[in-house]
């Protein structure tokens, strides 16, 4: 059986990945799903809407794909599937994936969800014609049980940002298109900000340390994605066995954004036409002193790891 190549891209929110993912979603071969963890939910129980715009029940993509995976699944479905992806696949359950007989609890607890995990994976290549699924789902949990899945051949793209750029978008108030009953996006404290930056990028390296030495695993800082994407692209493109797709650039840091079918995602994912790749660094200016202290503080074993400065 063939396995299904599945690009994830791990790290924490406001990392720049729904623009990294949809960017290599405009590459042929390559689909960007979005947050995908969001899916059962978002799909199955909102009808949210998808990238393209319209209720993901009535995307012509995603409709196909959920009807030849699951065939007229209803919300039910969905809730049992939930229940066994959180079951094993959160956080918390990080430390028992790190080892064989922690993965042997977690596994059947998770056999829904992984059962019908592979079942979607699996029929959107049918679907789309596409070679490589990119999913920005992030959660390092949620997608170390993806590469669980025997006929998914899981690449890690770790994506890390500046944890001050992550705590300021995480600090302000963002609309939040994609759904009638929450005008606003999650927000979160500097400090909480900082914890979860912290926790979620540690437990990224140690879910794939082994894969560090395969090949498997990648690590990338949005700075330098934005600051050199046509280089940042390659790597990937090489990474992930596809050395002769095309860019998606229009000019040296920007992209022509077509219509995507992400799930879920940051609501730039809704952004057609150019696209210009930015840093963003409005956090030197607007994030005060006293939360830049907190997030540098709490996080400075990591961001002397990855190269950022600490003043
Ligand atoms: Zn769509």
């Amino acid at each position: 059986m063939d396995k299904v190549k599945v690009l994830y891209v791990a790290g924490f929110g406001r990392s720049g990945s729904t623009v990294l993912a949809n960017s290599l979603g405009q590459v042929p071969g390559l689909f960007s799903g979005g947050e995908m963890n969001f899916v059962w939910k978002h799909a199955f129980l909102e009808n949210r809407l998808c990238g393209c715009g319209r209720p993901l029940q009535e995307c012509p993509v995603w409709s196909d794909v959920f009807s030849r995976a699951f065939g007229g699944m209803d919300g039910a479905g969905a809730q049992g599937i939930m229940a066994s992806m959180h079951a094993g696949a959160r956080t918390r359950h990080v430390g028992k994936m790190l080892t064989e007989k922690g993965r042997n609890e977690l596994r059947p607890r998770m056999e829904e969800f992984l059962l019908a995990s592979e079942k979607l994976y699996r029929t959107i290549p049918t679907v789309t014609g596409d070679r490589v699924i990119v999913d920005s789902s992030k959660e390092p949990a949620y997608g170390y049980a993806i590469g669980m899945i025997p006929s998914v051949d899981l690449r890690v793209l770790h994506l890390v940002r500046d944890p001050r750029a992550a705590a300021y978008s995480w600090i302000k108030q963002k609309q939040q298109p994609d759904s009638r009953d929450r005008e606003f996006m999650h927000q979160k404290s500097a400090r909480d900000s900082a914890l979860l930056w912290d926790a979620w990028n540690a437990a990224t390296e140690a879910l794939w340390r082994n894969e560090k030495k395969t090949g498997s695993y990648l690590r990338l800082r949005y700075e330098d994605f934005v600051s050199d994407p046509k280089t940042g692209l390659r790597n990937i493109f090489d990474f992930i066995g596809e050395p002769h797709a095309e860019l998606p650039l229009t000019a040296e840091a920007e992209v022509r954004m077509g219509v995507t079918h992400t799930v879920s995602g940051n609501p730039n994912r809704f952004d057609t036409g150019a696209v210009k790749l930015e840093r963003d660094d409005r956090w030197k200016k607007q994030m005060s002193k006293r939360d830049r202290n907190t997030v540098t503080a709490l996080t400075a074993p990591l961001l002397l790891r990855y190269g950022y400065p600490l003043t």
